[in-house]
């Protein structure tokens, strides 16, 4: 019998602008989408965060989108 495993959707990513903290060893970053209008600081070390870029799934894909995107067509 043929196994009908569907694949995981492929998630195309995106260059996503972030927030990273500079402290070495501190992994800490955050997306800019949840970042305020001023510099953020790491809530682990407190260390004022840079912009930098970061390869991300787009999150444009989401179901809400898809029903946005019926909307527009007249069935
Ligand atoms: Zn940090």
């Amino acid at each position: 019998m043929y196994n009908r495993k569907k694949p995981l959707e492929d998630i195309p990513e995106e260059n996503t602008m972030i927030w990273s903290c500079e402290k070495e060893g501190c992994k800490s970053w955050m997306r800019d989408n949840f970042a305020f209008e001023h510099v953020p600081t790491c809530h682990i070390c407190q260390t004022p965060m840079v912009k930098s870029m970061k390869m991300l799934p787009a999150l444009n894909n989401s179901n809400g989108d898809l029903k946005l995107l019926k909307k527009g067509v007249q069935i």
